[in-house]
């Protein structure tokens, strides 16, 4: 079984296909099926994921974590009460709750998962990625852009042949874009490309701040600020219906009468609104079309919803996006569907399906001026962006000095001519013979996979020698130990009220199947006391053993 992740900024969502065409989304026992991207620690210390963290959060901002997704990658901490975690971290235990979720509904373990991330990933972040789900005790295989799920999810669904469809994808944190043309049953990507940083929560802080100082709050927000940004992005949500809203702010006994309108809201984030225009035209670009040619646009992600980015999308493209996919669930839905066929079918989805490599990636090189002059830090591309994936690339360089006994091989993705303004990927020392410059060669291979993760291969001239490494910053040797720790971090801590309510809820569906079966309450009263006995151990191993056997019970009764 392989399941497919939604991992948001926002919330995160798992789902599986049920073998009749359609993707069942799975919910958590309170039957939600949008698990908030959250991670907070109670006041015993405890770490909760979900619905309960934010619940934490707002009261406490100090107490939990969110929108880490936009970390992913980096060296950023994370305070979570009295502990620290790195995006990873937290991302892995998003992904525990997930498997959890998906657990509970299946006997066999969760473990093989296609999880969705922005078109606009770099290998870092994807490589991040993988990483949290290796630390969640979940096996990665294979990445797909949120954009091309999305478009999967439509265009196998939706759309009749020949159409070429741009897909917005504006989540909490980040907004990407995907052209893709479909014809036949073949779906190509032509172009990706977005904004890292720029998502629904950017538009949220701009309401926050237009209520501070409209209503000259700077001093009640710096003590409540979780309120305000809770009530700034209700009434962001609520301005979807209304030209203006009037609501009041309750923060300890103040209470303010807050009113905003429509266009207050859209003149303070003219200058985001205008961010969204400039990657949708370099994409356009690239994908060598124009606007005219686009004839569906398919809006995604929670953030689409807002009536200034339908308005802008219909006023670019000159038509009214499809909208009758939920944007909530439909990277979900292409994430199962893209795990199926990768499961079942490799060979057919990959030609069903192409993507294309949202960044230019190359090497360092130095460009020789005049005889003794040289310019170094020149970006030389092998892979340009926007090519079809999977592919390989190989371009031979050349030792700058006569008797070097080392290249460096230093790896970029950017667009700069300038590899200063570019991202370093990673560097490989390749030792070389003492020979004359001309005489000696580097041939280096660039191979991005299907899942957007960069393979480097240096193959020295004169030896034959190979010099090979997978551009995992967090999945090379020394950070393996890494992830073997951060994979004893999360499964020591002390996790709790997931277990709590998901075992409220096994007890009440218990207590509701001893109402409804008299034959059966004996058997019921017992495996109840044990299971409540193996509660208060608080032993993880106990509470488990327990818990299967009552779930196993009332499976049982549930089904005579
Ligand atoms: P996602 O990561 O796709 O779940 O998107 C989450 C973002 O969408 C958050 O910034 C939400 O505030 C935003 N969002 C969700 N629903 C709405 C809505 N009805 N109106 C405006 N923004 C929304």
């Amino acid at each position: 079984m392989i399941f497919g992740i939604d991992l948001g900024t926002t919330n995160s969502s798992i789902g599986i296909f049920d073998g009749q065409n359609r993707t069942v989304r799975l919910a958590d026992h309170l039957d939600r099926v949008l698990i908030p991207s959250a991670v907070a620690e109670t006041k015993q210390g405890e770490i909760v994921v979900g619905q309960t963290a934010i619940d934490i959060i707002t009261v406490d901002h100090k107490m939990g974590a969110r929108f880490f997704k936009r970390s992913i990658g980096t060296d950023s901490k994370f305070p979570v009460g009295s502990q620290n975690f790195d995006a990873v971290e937290l991302s892995a235990l998003v992904l525990q709750k997930l498997k959890d979720v998906a657990a509970s509904f299946f006997n066999e373990a969760v473990k093989d998962v296609v999880i969705s991330v922005p078109a606009y990933f770099n290998n870092i972040q994807r490589t991040a990625t993988i990483a949290a789900a290796k630390s969640a005790g979940l096996n990665a295989i294979r990445l797909i852009n949120e954009p091309t799920a999305a478009a999967l999810a439509y265009s196998l669904q939706e759309t009749e042949s020949d159409a070429h469809i741009v897909v917005l994808d504006i989540g909490g944190g980040t907004f990407d874009i995907s052209i893709l043309e479909k014809f036949d049953d073949v779906m190509e990507i032509h172009a990706s490309g977005g904004d890292n940083f720029l998502g629904g929560e950017d538009f949220t802080l701009v309401l926050l701040e237009l209520i501070v100082s409209k209503f000259q709050l700077q001093k009640l927000s710096q003590e409540n600020y979780g309120l305000i940004y809770k009530f700034a992005e209700k009434l962001k949500h609520n301005l979807n219906a209304q030209d203006e809203i009037e609501d009041v702010l309750t923060i300890g006994s103040e209470q303010k009468t807050i009113t905003v309108s429509r266009q207050e809201f859209e003149n303070a984030a003219k200058p985001l609104i205008e961010r969204i225009q400039t990657p949708i035209m370099r994409t356009l670009r690239d994908a060598n079309l124009k606007k005219g040619d686009i004839t569906h646009v398919v809006l995604v992600g929670g953030a689409s919803r807002m009536w200034f980015f339908k308005k802008l999308a219909t006023s670019i493209f000159g038509l009214l996006p499809s909208t009758h996919i939920d944007p909530d669930i439909v990277v979900t839905h292409g994430a199962a569907m893209q795990a199926i066929l990768v499961g079942e079918n490799r060979s057919l989805i990959d030609k069903v399906m192409t993507d294309v490599s949202p960044f230019t990636l190359g090497v360092s090189v130095a460009r020789q001026i005049n005889d003794s002059h040289y310019e170094e830090g020149i970006f030389s591309p092998i892979i340009q962006r926007n090519q079809t994936i999977p592919l390989s690339r190989v371009e031979t360089y050349s030792p700058i000095h006569d008797r070097q006994e080392n290249m460096e091989l230093e790896i970029y993705q950017g667009e700069s001519m300038k590899v200063a303004n570019n991202l370093k990927l990673g560097k490989i020392s390749i030792p070389i013979e003492k020979k004359p410059a001309t005489e000696e060669q580097i041939h280096v291979r660039f191979t991005y996979d299907i899942s957007g993760v960069l393979e480097v291969e240096a193959t020295v001239e004169s030896t034959g020698q190979i010099f090979r490494e997978l551009l995992n910053k967090n999945l090379d040797t020394t950070e393996l130990d890494d992830i073997n720790a951060r994979f004893e971090k999360l499964a020591n801590l002390k996790r709790h009220p997931k277990d709590q309510e998901e075992n409220l809820a096994l007890i009440l569906k218990a207590e509701r199947l001893y109402e409804e079966h008299i034959d059966y309450r004996d058997i019921l009263v017992n495996v109840i006391d044990e299971f409540k006995r193996a509660l208060a151990t608080q032993e993880p191993e106990a509470v488990e053993r327990a818990r299967s056997i009552l779930t196993e019970q009332l499976r049982l009764i549930e089904e005579t």
